[in-house]
């Protein structure tokens, strides 16, 4: 195949607030690819679950509830938008409480499972971009490109606090510390698919490093995949 024409899968992982949705969206825009944010899908299940009124430590029927459930990601003029069994649920997705929500029922495996089967099926084409926690790792273990995306706490948690006030939500910025040291726990802690480094993925600190200068860095490696005779 001509590989210029050849259509990437690009995974990028990293913890909360390190900037991957910002590169991620940034990267397939430049590619002209889809971009497909992961946590959004477990979020979106968070919220089926919430809406259903089921306790979230609730195993079995959290189970019960994700085989019945579609969940997709699609582009759309103002950004991705997502569909759960065909509604947008995209506006309900971005609160603390989802924060919290998506953080526990993504360490269900049988969960995790049904999302992956999901995240699978939207790159059978290539030419996509997915960004969360296990990309790299389970999700496309051999993907073209892997970036694992990291930034200071503090750097980290200072985004998230200013994600949340351009929402409206009234909140403290250690209180967002916490909450943010707390998920990146979970997400590191839990036995499927914890969020680990890739062997092969390439590392970027965006802790003193605008959007532009992570993309910069992307775009060289895509650059690099695609050419490498020319570098
Ligand atoms: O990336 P975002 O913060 O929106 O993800 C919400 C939550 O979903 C994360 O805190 C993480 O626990 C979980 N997640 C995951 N695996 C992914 C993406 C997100 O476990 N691939």
């Amino acid at each position: 195949m001509d590989e210029r024409k050849r259509r990437l899968v690009i995974a990028i992982d990293g913890p909360v607030g390190a900037g991957k949705s910002t590169a991620a969206r940034r990267l397939a825009q430049a590619l002209g690819y889809i971009y497909v944010d992961s946590g959004a899908m477990y979020r979106a299940m968070g919220w089926k679950a919430r809406q259903a009124g089921l306790d979230l430590h609730d195993r079995g029927r959290l189970v019960a509830l994700a085989a019945a459930t579609d969940i997709r990601v699609v582009a759309a003029a103002e950004g991705p938008r997502v569909l759960m069994d065909g509604k947008d649920v995209t506006a309900a997705l971005r609160t603390p409480e989802m924060d919290e929500a998506s953080s526990v029922v993504s360490t269900f495996p049988e969960i995790r499972r049904r999302l992956v089967a999901l995240q699978r099926a939207m790159a059978k084409e290539g030419g996509i971009v997915m960004d969360g926690r296990d990309i790299g790792t389970v999700v496309f273990p051999d993907a073209d490109l892997k970036f694992y995306l990291d930034a200071d706490l503090t750097v980290r948690a200072a985004r998230r606090f200013q994600d949340l006030r351009q929402t409206g939500t009234p909140i403290d910025l250690d209180a967002v510390r916490v909450e943010v040291a707390r998920r990146d726990e979970r997400d590191r802690g839990r036995e499927t698919s914890p969020l680990t480094v890739a062997a092969d993925a390439i590392r970027i600190d965006s802790t003193a490093r605008d959007a532009d200068g992570v993309l910069r860095v992307m775009l060289e490696a895509v650059q690099h995949v695609l050419k490498p005779d020319k570098s």
